[in-house]
């Protein structure tokens, strides 16, 4: 019988540098890593492709599919003014078939996972300073000074509660935030098959 699988939650405020992170981490992981691709009510961007990125719904079929309950999580992402969510069947069959699963979502999507799965994996990602994530923010050059704005009053309410993750990381340096993640991801699976075989 394989090991179970194990969900990993990463959340982080925006401009914190969570996809090269990630991409990072993916590379170096021992475990069985498997993305969760969330469905969003946000169009997509250009290069976004539907199934890959996102699952693009409509504002109605997201509703719908949330009354079904086919959503593990779903949240109206502060500040975005779209909803965003995981969907249950991204999930559950590749925990039973031993992978990790690894969701990208805000806060209150991470309470709510924790609610179904106490044991998931919360893993926070913080900047090195405030200040140096409004210089990222700002450095996009996409951004309205109100957006950005926008963007660093979720970030402050965000880092507030990142005193509710398992582990916090400060990507200061990409490979040596990775390293750690990777090394809280081994010490798990060592803890993991404690408990197998203790059992
Ligand atoms: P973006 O629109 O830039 O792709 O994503 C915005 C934010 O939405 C991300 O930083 C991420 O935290 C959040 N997000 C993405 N997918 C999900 C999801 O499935 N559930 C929740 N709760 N938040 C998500």
């Amino acid at each position: 019988m394989g090991q179970p699988g194990q969900l990993v939650v990463f959340s982080g405020p925006s401009g914190v540098g969570k996809t090269t992170l990630l991409a990072e981490v993916f590379r170096r992981a021992r475990q069985p890593l498997v993305m969760s691709v969330s469905a969003t009510t946000r169009p997509p961007r250009a290069g976004e492709r539907n199934g890959e990125h996102y699952f693009f719904l409509s504002p109605d079929e997201f509703a719908q599919r949330r009354e079904q309950g086919d959503f593990l999580e779903c949240s109206e992402v502060f500040g975005r003014g779209h909803w965003y969510g995981t969907l249950e069947k991204e999930v559950a069959p590749r925990l039973a078939a031993g992978k990790w699963v690894v969701l990208e979502i805000d806060v209150d999507g991470a309470e709510q996972v924790l609610r179904k799965y106490p044991d998931a994996l919360t893993i926070f990602i913080e900047p090195e300073s405030p200040e140096i994530l409004e210089r990222r923010l700002r450095g996009r050059g996409t951004e309205t000074e109100e957006a950005v704005a926008r963007r660093l009053e979720v970030a402050r309410r965000e880092l507030v509660r990142a005193g509710g993750y398992r582990f916090r990381v400060v990507n200061d340096q990409v490979d040596r935030a990775a390293d750690e993640i990777c090394r809280f991801l081994d010490r798990q699976a060592e803890v993991g098959k404690q408990g197998v075989s203790d059992a």
